[in-house]
């Protein structure tokens, strides 16, 4: 698992971050919400080795990683404006990220033919991304980011872009992955209903401080404070 201890981010005068430890279990899908400007990307951006953590640790497995380069984490990140690759076909863009790693091809390509059936890419491995709507072109990002088999998923707002429809296709496509893969998943979203029926555990930030982390019906049921009634029980 991931252990964060006490870990802050100041840029120039104003805290991010602020003393934040939670723990990202194997297989966990854990989601960060909180207000706009609460540190939820800042967040993701220090476990994916984008910023240098101003203080604390991050554990994998035990390892202190604060100080590995984000290549050497082994992480994959999805950002709300993905890019694929447009000259590459879906396979190529899939396939891109997997050639540093040493596997035999035959291994190489079962892992590509299962994380394409579990979202439903098969009939599209063929063409480019501008023949592609908008969850497909998303699909296949998240393809591209899983099939190199990442300890850790990271994921801010990766529906944030898609209307209603192809967000329910996306959404179902990354629960399937989950089911499937068990890649432990830290998934940023500021939609209260998108984290209650994703989460195995909801983490609430507030000012980079979090406030509470537990399963669903525990922060519905138990909110630590009135920050937390309010976030998890107004629909937004
Ligand atoms: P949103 O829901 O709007 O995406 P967020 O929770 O992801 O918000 P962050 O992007 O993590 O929020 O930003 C947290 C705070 O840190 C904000 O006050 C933001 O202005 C500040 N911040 C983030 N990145 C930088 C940066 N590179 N330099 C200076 N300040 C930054
Ligand atoms: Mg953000």
């Amino acid at each position: 698992g991931i252990r964060l201890e006490n870990i802050s981010k100041q840029f120039e005068g104003s805290t991010a971050v602020n003393q934040l430890s939670l723990e990202i279990a194997d297989g966990e899908f854990l989601v960060l919400v909180g207000p706009s400007g609460c540190g939820k990307s800042t967040l993701l951006r220090l476990l994916a080795g984008l910023e240098e953590v101003s203080d604390g640790r991050i554990l994998l497995d035990g390892t202190d990683i604060t100080a590995q380069a984000p290549r050497e984490r082994n992480f994959s990140m999805i950002f709300q404006n993905y890019a694929l690759f447009p000259h590459m076909t879906v396979e190529q863009n899939i396939t891109f990220g997997m050639r540093m790693r040493n596997e035999p091809k035959d291994q190489h390509q079962a892992r590509v033919d299962r994380v394409a059936g579990l979202l439903q890419l098969e009939p599209l491995l063929k063409r480019k991304p501008g023949k592609l709507s908008g969850g497909q072109r998303q699909r296949v990002a998240m393809a591209r980011a899983i099939v190199r088999d990442p300890k850790l998923f990271l994921m801010d707002e990766p529906l944030s872009n898609l209307d209603a429809r192809l967000r329910t296709e996306v959404r179902d496509g990354i629960m399937q992955l989950h089911q499937q893969l068990k890649t432990s998943t830290v998934y940023v979203t500021h939609d209260q209903m998108e984290a209650m029926t994703m989460a195995d555990r909801i983490a609430v930030l507030d000012k980079g401080h979090l406030q509470q982390i537990g399963a669903p019906e525990t922060l519905y049921a138990h909110p630590a404070n009135l920050f937390v009634a309010g976030f998890i029980g107004t629909p937004s």
